[in-house]
């Protein structure tokens, strides 16, 4: 009797294993920890056989603690940290560097030269992607670039990979070289409509073909877990970059829904149908999943500073003693008193796009307090979120029906009640806010052919509701005051250049 199914959550800071029953109940994880390289300011990497490591250790402590026996498991899947590039022999495994991680931004003046060679309209009509450092094929290209590297590769003796293609070449039987169609949609070398390389950004990154993985369905049997893991081949059945992977843990299958992560920053994504839309307003497209011969897309935003807003409260302000606090301290006041906190710290992202935006409180008065400036952090992270999804629903024409919520501040009632509340859409926190791995796992379920779509979007639970409660008029107040305040922080630092203003 198969009775279980595994994700393999291998992130930026940690390698996990999570067990969840086939209605996609949590039963355990197992996690570790591994070291993050910085070699320069500005510089991020990983060691791949830290990796690889802590994530075959952490599914084999997971199984040993559980004492479940593997053959009861149907299915695993593989969710991971998106962006993040390696290369590595294909005799030895042995990789040619540290993998350079997706926060990297060494490659940065490569880009710039795709700029200035005029690719960029090229690169968002073709991927849906803004040229950045961020992706990995520019980190494919510094790889490549090393001494004698491109040579190598010409030769047909490396294999390149995001860190789903690393764990399936390294974790499965035969070595297959393969990388998912979410994943390849975060290297800007994938075609978003055909789903395949584009040689044209191929040709401008003089990446040769050989090295890339064959681009696959997200759910379909990928290969057996190599026997000597667990000491029987288990399938794994599905492959899925982190942010596509919890919005299909959510069970946002259909288009309008969609998820945000209320973690540090904030990620949000909605699913927007079989066909891809481009935003017009900077935010991403991308592939959420290709499964049973469909490609279902996404669009995509964050913000920059999201559950860090609350942890400057606490650290740098001294203003609450725990991120717990934020919710009673928030609450003890009937309103935000008119204060509006722009927590631009590091500028502002999509829609706003202006690098030059800090940090800005405004609407202060002789009776502002603390709870009025803890209050007013609190709804920023909800007015950021609200600024994203108003974005969205212009870019695709309709109007979103609901918002999943998880990550570590979704546990802020305040924050979940205001944010439905500005948005007059129903928030919903499920009962596990590990969406991430679990949508890995029912993927695999669905490859594996023990969970249909409909049993996946019917087992999705929610543990509670927000319903909004505001009236329209004091919500556009709200977002009216919100946006007078976003354009006060715009443009405050000064551009090299620029005369600082006199202060007589
Ligand atoms: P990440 O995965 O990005 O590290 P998590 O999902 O673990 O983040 O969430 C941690 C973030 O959530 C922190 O920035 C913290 O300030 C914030 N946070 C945690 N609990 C609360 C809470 N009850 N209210 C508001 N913010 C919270």
């Amino acid at each position: 009797m198969k009775k279980y199914l595994i994700a393999l959550d291998q992130g930026t800071t940690s390698s996990r294993a999570v067990l969840f029953d086939l209605q996609g109940r949590m039963i355990a994880q197992y996690g570790m920890e591994f070291p993050q390289i910085y070699p320069k300011p500005g510089w991020v990497e990983h060691d791949p056989a830290a990796i690889l490591s802590t994530q075959r250790e952490s599914l084999r402590l997971l199984v040993a603690q559980t004492k479940i026996d593997p053959q009861e498991i149907a299915a695993i899947g593989i969710a991971n940290q998106r962006e993040t590039a390696v290369l590595w022999d294909k005799q030895t495994g042995e990789p040619v560097y540290h993998a350079i991680v997706w926060q990297c931004r060494r490659t940065a003046p490569i880009v710039e030269k795709l700029v200035a060679d005029g690719m960029k309209e090229y690169i968002r009509s073709v991927t849906g992607l803004i040229a950045d450092a961020y992706f990995a094929g520019t980190k494919l290209k510094w790889l490549l670039d090393l001494p004698g590297v491109r040579e190598r590769a010409q030769r047909g003796e490396l294999c390149f990979g995001t860190i789903d293609t690393f764990l399936a070449w390294n974790l499965l039987e035969g070595h297959p070289h393969i990388t998912d169609a979410a994943n390849a949609s975060r290297t800007m070398l994938m075609d978003l409509r055909t789903l395949q390389w584009d040689e044209t950004l191929l040709n401008a990154l003089e990446i040769p073909r050989s090295v890339l993985p064959e681009i696959v369905e997200n759910a379909r049997f990928m290969g057996a877990l190599r026997k000597e893991i667990l000491g029987v081949p288990v399938p794994v059945c599905a492959m899925c970059g982190d942010q596509q992977s919890s919005l299909f843990g959510q069970a946002c299958c259909r288009p309008g829904m969609m998820k945000n992560t209320y973690g540090t920053g904030c990620f949000l994504l909605m699913n927007t149908g079989t066909t891809p839309v481009v935003s017009r307003s900077g935010l991403l497209t991308t592939v959420a999943w290709r499964a049973q011969g469909q490609t279902h897309y996404a669009l995509e935003g964050s913000v920059f500073v999201g559950g860090a807003v609350v942890q400057w409260l606490r650290d740098e302000m001294g203003l609450i003693a725990s991120a717990q606090e934020s919710e009673a301290v928030a609450l003890s006041i009937p309103d935000n008193g008119g204060v509006y906190l722009v927590p631009a710290f590091t500028g502002l992202g999509a829609p706003h796009w202006d690098m030059y935006a800090r940090g800005t409180v405004v609407g202060l008065t002789r009776g502002t307090g603390r709870a009025h400036l803890v209050r007013a952090a609190l709804e920023s992270i909800a007015q950021q979120s609200a600024d994203l999804i108003d974005a969205m629903a212009d870019d695709c024409g309709f109007r979103p029906h609901a918002l999943r919520a998880d990550g570590g501040a979704c546990a802020n009632g305040f924050l979940m009640q205001f944010q439905a509340d500005l948005l007059g859409l129903t928030v919903e926190r499920p009962p596990v806010i590990e969406t991430t791995a679990r949508g890995a796992a029912m993927m695999a379920g669905m490859a594996a052919g023990v969970l249909t779509y409909d049993e996946i979007m019917n087992h999705w639970q929610c543990e509670r509701a927000f319903v909004p409660q505001m009236e329209a008029k004091a919500r556009d107040a709200l977002r009216g005051e919100w946006r007078r305040a976003v354009a006060r922080a715009k443009g405050w630092e000064a551009r090299e250049g620029d005369e600082m203003p006199s202060s007589s």
